[in-house]
């Protein structure tokens, strides 16, 4: 499973109780101890390094930067790649929402909540 390929997140065996209740959302960082870092400008979340959305899924930081830190470009953002280009955009998302029918109709399911935008290259 090609979301959950960082090795220490795996290795607790905690966060391996919680993948199983709860697929890809944000762990409860009250009773693990988390790195946890947050962006004030964005909302965006760090938990040892691997960045969240603020609805808890799983991202990247050049997505981030796309869609959220370029718009704002601010001083206070602590996202590594503001700036940088080639990740998702909300271009690409509007073309992506245009095909979303034809998607649905070949998976069968709406794929959306999977992640499977934002989690494949
Ligand atoms: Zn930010």
């Amino acid at each position: 499973m090609s979301c959950f390929n960082d090795v220490e997140f795996l290795a607790n065996k905690a966060n391996l109780e919680f993948i199983d209740h709860s697929f890809h959302t944000m762990p409860d960082s009250s009773d693990l101890s988390l790195e946890r870092k947050e962006c004030s400008k964005c909302g965006a979340v760090w938990l040892n390094g691997q960045l969240y959305w603020a609805t808890g899924v799983k991202a990247k930081e050049l997505d981030l930067a796309g869609l959220v830190c370029n718009q704002t470009d601010s001083e206070e953002c602590i996202n590594s790649k503001k700036g940088q280009k080639g990740g998702d955009t909300w271009e690409k998302r509007l073309m992506f929402l245009n095909n979303l029918d034809k998607i649905m109709e070949q998976r069968g399911t709406p794929m959306w909540d999977a992640g499977i935008y934002t989690d494949e290259n």
